[in-house]
């Protein structure tokens, strides 16, 4: 703890001056305490204890510079001392707001105070008191100054200066230190948050590139892939949840005439209104349709049996029929047909994906044969686990 350690040379024997300075180094003492918890370990030190002491300083300061007007002391001089007073109320202002980022506070700040006190004192103060004897012995205020020049200690005038010098030198750098580390801190927050908001970009790209990988491009539904990728999922949960999962293949009948006769653009618009309606027609948001291949589309139907699901795809072979696309080149009817596949996967039996749709195909195959805009399902003829 660093603690100011009185001097008779700090004595100027000025009354009133030497007094005010003993009360600075009381308050000097005040503040230190004020930095050390009752723990042993430092806090932030006391805002009040440190208004007092700058309040106390510019007091301090105020009077001391009447003095030196009222003694009719050397412009110059008064001039060099108030800098140097205006110059300490800024640096130790700076230091005691940047405190929290000193490693040591307490000893930056009160070793400051002191050493400037210290310094001050000797030099200055010091200087101004020979003064004022000087001229109340009958030198004039510029007699008075250049003797100060002349006959005083030149060696300790000159070493106080320099390290007043160094001092001021030392105070600027850091100054300019702690303007850096308050940059250099924004900046890292700036760049901080600025990659967070590309992350985020990142990770929305991403999840779109995703989608995009996962969707097909011309009916805008989940692709072979992703199915592929589903129905796995979906065994899983039927047998973890012990419920039925049916799936159902769906192919549109005729479709080859369908493009003969009415053009590939008008199929593809075709396939979409059928895609679309398909989807309208599905009861629950985690029934799945993606597209499994050309004009074929697949359903992935959880926790439904063969019974309901053949019920589902009534229903889409109903909606796509609703549509009444024209299909003149159509054996099964004057328009649009589907024909449907079901195959369900019961959870006592353990079944690959492959094999369902497999099972499903064989369920749409029956379909067209009996002559296409119908349902039909498959036999259960899954292997057992
Ligand atoms: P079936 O009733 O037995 O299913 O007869 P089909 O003519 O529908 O069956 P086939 O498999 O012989 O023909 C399917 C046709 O579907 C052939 C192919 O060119 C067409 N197709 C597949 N994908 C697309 C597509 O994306 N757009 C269009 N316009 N046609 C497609
Ligand atoms: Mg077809
Ligand atoms: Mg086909």
């Amino acid at each position: 703890m660093i603690t100011f350690i009185w001097d008779d040379n700090l004595v100027t024997g000025l009354h009133d001056v030497d007094e005010q300075h003993h009360l600075l180094v009381d308050l000097f003492n005040e503040l230190n305490k004020s930095f050390l918890q009752p723990d042993g370990s430092q806090s932030g030190g006391d805002e009040q204890v440190f208004k007092r002491l700058i309040n106390y300083a510019n007091q301090h300061f105020t009077d001391e510079e009447a003095l030196m007007d009222a003694s009719g002391l050397d412009k110059r001089h008064i001039q060099f001392h108030k800098q140097a007073h205006r110059t300490f109320v800024k640096q130790v202002n700076t230091m005691w707001r940047r405190r929290q980022q000193l490693s040591r506070p307490a000893e930056t700040i009160i070793g400051f105070l002191t050493s400037w006190l210290g310094m001050h004192v000797l030099g200055i103060d010091q200087s101004m008191a020979r003064q004022i004897t000087s001229i109340k012995q009958g030198l004039s205020s510029a007699d008075a100054f250049e003797r100060e020049r002349k006959d005083s200690d030149k060696a300790m005038q000159a070493m106080l200066r320099m390290v007043g010098n160094l001092y001021h030198v030392l105070s600027e750098q850091n100054d300019d230190l702690a303007s850096a580390n308050e940059t250099l801190e924004e900046r890292v927050r700036e760049r901080t948050a600025a990659l967070h908001a590309t992350n985020e970009e990142l990770l929305r790209a991403n999840e779109q590139l995703k989608a995009f990988s996962r969707t097909d491009g011309l009916l805008g539904i989940p692709n072979r892939a992703y199915l592929d990728e589903r129905i796995q999922e979906e065994l899983a949960t039927a047998q973890r949840q012990r419920w039925p999962l049916s799936v159902l293949m769906m192919d549109v009948d005729y479709f080859k005439r369908y493009n003969d006769t009415y053009g590939h653009q008008a199929g593809d618009a075709c396939l979409q209104a059928v895609a679309r309606a398909a989807q309208k027609a599905l009861p629950r948001a985690t029934d799945f349709l993606a597209r499994y291949g050309g004009e074929e589309l697949a359903v992935l139907l959880p926790d439904t049996s063969t019974h309901d699901a053949i019920r589902v795809a009534n229903r889409i072979l109903q909606a796509v029929q609703a549509l009444e696309i024209e299909h003149k080149a159509s054996d099964a009817a004057p328009h649009v047909t589907l024909s449907i596949g079901v195959a369900t996967v019961v959870p006592t039996r353990r079944e690959d994906g492959a094999h369902v749709f497999q099972r499903a195909d064989e369920a749409l195959y029956k379909a067209k044969h009996a002559g296409r805009n119908q349902v039909s399902t498959a036999c259960a003829t899954a292997p057992t686990a």
